[in-house]
């Protein structure tokens, strides 16, 4: 008898799990078709990048992207849209930059250049100085001060090609822009030109943030990025003539901090409110394309998500929460803000999901969560199968939503291919043509199902 009762209770358990999982394909079955023929990213992002356009921390753009979440958040019905307050720098690229190598009396040819965020101008009448060229910081100690003095340091170092995740590529380059104008100034330098971190040889400029660090006002240089074609052509001309001169002129500016705001929607939950999961990616972008890429898509991504559940009848369990930051790209302000606010208020963060690396094909996630974690996690693989975006792995998550790191919250990125992204990061050709509104739709449908398992089984 008590055998018979034991195999029943066994039967019992099996069929249930079957039952949930059967339950949980059907609903992201659901959440795809819905997000590929009746979702709202592609259109949302049609307008936030050719209405509105570039949204640079502290512009009115910014403000009328703000202004913009918030409205198109307020027409899904959520339980609650608000303003959180965010105070942001502000840098101003002013009119545009120009350079030029100059071979010999009469004889200069231009290259495409743009000031690194954050960078100082140069004199009104620009600058003008011969250039050393180096590969690695130790490159530029190994030199010494006199042979940089009064000179251009040119960061040259190519981002790896043989790297298939191009974030990686990225990470082992970026300290040329973001530091590269703080050591070249300790040693003298008038001015840094920096390889634009991108994988591909063409003649976008590509911008991102840069730190003069504790560096002293009166010590600080200006700094710009090189196309990549630019960056060949200085290289090769460098190696016939080293005492050729750089022309470099720019007149961008730094200004006192202004008020702003990420932007907040929520769906509360049902069962446990207190348990919040976050979505989200960051509403700033730069000034030079119209940040389709970076981030628009994952702007629109994360508010696809609540408007997929609002569509699909779905009330979660949890409270969902997406929250577009402000000033990812120059501060990191929004991303704090809100992590400092979420302390104050004591509230327990389950799970937070950044979309930040592109509107391509989603192929998984990374997830930063202990093991014990993660192997909760890796089992829900299986559900992303049918859609090719099964790869879940351990790494990192997002700039946004690192501020939420404590241990216990789980934090997640979106894995889009990444072989395109840095053709269009912080450059002039981030802008909506180079979007694939399919690719878009399946990463946003990728994260909303990801976040109903997460608002499911919780942790
Ligand atoms: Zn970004």
């Amino acid at each position: 008898m008590n055998r018979i009762i034991q195999i029943l209770i066994i039967l019992t358990f099996f069929h249930s799990v079957a039952g949930q999982e059967v339950k949980h394909t059907k609903q992201i079955e659901k959440i795809y078709n819905a997000a590929l023929t009746d979702g709202s990213a592609y259109n949302w992002l049609d307008f936030l990048s050719n209405q509105i356009g570039a949204r640079l921390s502290g512009s009115l753009n910014a403000k009328r992207a703000v202004e913009w979440g918030e409205r198109e958040l307020q027409k899904l019905e959520l339980d609650r849209v608000v303003l959180e307050d965010v105070m942001v720098p502000k840098w101003v690229r002013g009119s545009l930059e120009y350079a030029s190598i100059i071979t010999g009396p009469g004889m200069s040819i231009n290259v495409p250049v743009c000031a690194l965020g954050g960078s100082i101008a140069t004199p009104a009448f620009g600058l003008r100085a011969q250039v050393v060229e180096v590969k690695s910081f130790e490159e530029l100690e190994e030199l010494g001060q006199d042979q940089v003095r009064g000179k251009f340091v040119f960061f040259n170092r190519a981002m790896p090609a043989n790297l298939v995740n191009t974030f990686e590529a990225y990470s082992q380059s970026v300290n040329q822009r973001s530091s590269g104008a703080a050591k070249a100034a300790r040693m003298g330098a008038v001015g840094v030109i920096v390889r634009s971190m991108n994988l591909r040889l063409d003649d976008f400029p590509h911008t991102g943030n840069m730190r003069y660090g504790d560096l002293p006002n009166k010590l600080r240089i200006p700094a710009a990025a090189i196309s990549t074609n630019g960056a060949q052509l200085l290289s090769s001309m460098l190696s016939l003539n080293k005492e050729l001169y750089f022309y470099l002129k720019q007149d961008c500016k730094n200004y006192p901090d202004v008020p702003s705001h990420n932007v907040i929607g929520e769906l509360k939950g049902s069962t446990h409110p207190e348990e919040i999961i976050v979505v989200g990616g960051h509403l700033d972008s730069w000034d030079l394309g119209d940040g389709s890429h970076d981030d628009g898509a994952g702007i629109v991504q994360s508010m696809e998500v609540l408007n997929l559940f609002k569509k699909l009848n779905y009330r979660p369990k949890r409270t969902i929460r997406v929250v577009l930051f402000m000033n990812e790209e120059n501060g990191l302000r929004g991303g704090t803000t809100y992590a400092n606010n979420a302390k104050l208020k004591n509230e327990t963060h389950i799970f937070a999901l950044e979309s930040d690396s592109g509107g391509f094909t989603p192929r998984g996630f990374s997830f930063e969560a202990t093991p014990e974690q993660f192997q909760k996690i890796e089992q829900w693989s299986d559900y992303f199968k049918p859609y090719l975006a099964d790869r879940f792995s351990l790494g990192g998550s997002g700039a946004d939503i690192g501020p939420l790191r404590n241990g216990s919250t789980v934090l997640s990125g979106l894995r889009p291919d990444s072989q395109r992204y840095f053709d269009y990061h912080h450059a002039a050709n981030d802008t909506f043509d180079a979007i694939n509104k399919r690719e878009l739709e399946l990463g946003a449908a990728a994260m909303t199902s990801l976040i109903y398992l997460v608002d499911q089984y919780g942790f």
